[in-house]
């Protein structure tokens, strides 16, 4: 077999070409693309951030108002998808999805929430071992969450919280160097809590590794799957983690704010001692509308006991049409086109005049998602307002970073390639 970039050129034909071969490109069709004024779509990159609307998002939605409007109460237990199980339609796809057997998987609330609760079960200190290690930088909410935390059981938050730091002058973190750091202070360490794929550089940790490292060392771990979730293939189950959540909006496109998704390894499946929140939706559904005549809490066995309220049928809905699409692509080809995706976008970045840009994402495939953080040092303010004007949509960081996704459910080559030329043109006046 030829090496995948051999079939990659810098011409627009080429992209053409490679998107005329690509088995996937049918599934651009099932969302909507915003288009400029002139009719041409926009290049899309921001699917890291809020991914596309898939077209039958809409149809779901508006079938669950004419559910409510003709069925009112009833609709709880009647019509195509009674309210009372919705949830569970999530919990198979989702679970393939991450990689989970389907009874570990919730889909409930959103992702800072689901991390709180989690915590609550899962961030149980004690005097001895009671730190959380985090990377950095990690998600201002993650910290948020994790800081609260420490202050909850009444810990100090500059002993408390453990920051993985990337060595100097290098932008991802070493696998060696997290692993080290766990095997040094693990004693002390109640909590490992990272992003699998890192939001600033795109780095996709050595999740297996990290997780049987950590529970050797006796901590608990928990993976914030925001990047990662419908970008990277997962194993959730196989390496071992204690917990997981994730949002929807990103790269599953279920739209802004959507419901978040949560995983709970099964060895914690049935453990009546373990401390949580609760409420009725965790509750074993045979007893759930007895109200008055239960006042004891059976939580259901697996993810689903760590359910609260019963859920936003109205925020689900669209959920449904973007996991359908999941499904029927499959995590391993769409993973397949990613690599070639962000592979093609690697090779027209190479092609620009030396020290113009530095990509600090990890050059190497197996370290990261479909995202390339790319640094365009005194150039960036200048280049994004090029890309505006040429409908490239990605995302800008103070002071000069890019943030370029592109999501092989809807992004093409030709997209990849219209980025590279706009960053061609500013290059040749840098
Ligand atoms: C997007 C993102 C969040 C957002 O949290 P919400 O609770 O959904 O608002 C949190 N953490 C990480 C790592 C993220 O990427």
């Amino acid at each position: 077999m030829p090496a995948a970039s051999e079939a990659f050129g810098p011409l627009e034909e080429d992209a053409r070409r490679l998107d005329a071969a690509d088995p996937l490109r049918g599934y651009r069709e099932r969302f909507h693309v915003p288009a400029l004024p002139d009719g041409r779509s926009v290049a899309y990159f921001c699917g890291n951030s809020l991914g596309l609307q898939p077209k039958r998002a809409r149809d779901l939605l508006v079938e669950e108002l004419d559910e409510w409007r003709r069925r009112a109460v009833n609709g709880h237990f009647e019509g195509a998808r009674p309210w009372f199980a919705y949830h569970e339609q999530f919990r198979e796809p989702a679970a393939r999805l991450i990689g989970a057997l389907p009874s570990e998987v919730v889909t409930m609330n959103s992702l800072t929430v689901n991390l709180h609760l989690l915590m609550v079960s899962f961030y149980r200190p004690t005097r001895e071992r009671f730190k959380i290690l985090m990377e950095e930088p990690a998600f201002p909410s993650d910290t948020y969450a994790a800081q609260s935390q420490l202050r909850f059981h009444g810990f100090d938050l500059a002993a408390g919280l453990l920051r993985l730091r990337p060595r100097e002058g290098e932008a991802a973190l070493r696998t060696e160097d997290i692993l080290a750091r766990i095997e040094t202070e693990g004693a002390s360490i109640a909590l490992v809590l990272l992003g699998g794929v890192n939001f600033v550089t795109g780095q996709w940790f050595d999740m297996p590794r990290i997780t049987e490292a950590a529970r050797r060392a006796g901590c608990t771990v928990g993976w914030d799957l925001a990047h990662a979730a419908g970008n990277v293939p997962l194993r959730l189950h196989d390496w071992g983690a204690d917990f997981a959540a994730w949002c929807s909006y990103k790269y599953l496109n279920a739209g802004p704010g959507a419901v978040a998704g949560c995983f709970v390894h099964e060895r914690h499946a049935r453990s009546p001692d373990l401390v949580r929140f609760a409420g009725w939706w965790g509750n074993d559904p045979a007893t759930r509308f007895r109200m008055q005549l239960n006042e004891t809490f059976v939580p259901r066995e697996g993810a689903d006991g760590w359910q609260i309220s019963n859920p936003p049928i109205f925020a689900l809905a669209p959920l449904l049409a973007s996991l359908e699409l999941f499904d029927a692509a499959g995590m391993d080809a769409l993973r397949a086109k990613s690599l070639r995706l962000t592979g093609y976008l690697e090779f027209l970045l190479d092609r620009l005049p030396a020290g113009f840009i530095e990509v600090a994402t990890p050059r190497d495939p197996a370290r990261r998602g479909c995202q390339l953080s790319i640094r365009v040092p005194g150039r960036a303010k200048a280049l994004r307002a090029r890309l505006e004007a040429a409908g490239v949509v990605c995302d800008f960081r103070e002071p000069d970073t890019l943030r370029v996704a592109p999501a092989p459910l809807y992004n093409s080559f030709h997209d990849v390639w219209r980025f590279a030329r706009e960053l061609a043109d500013e290059g040749a006046h840098a």
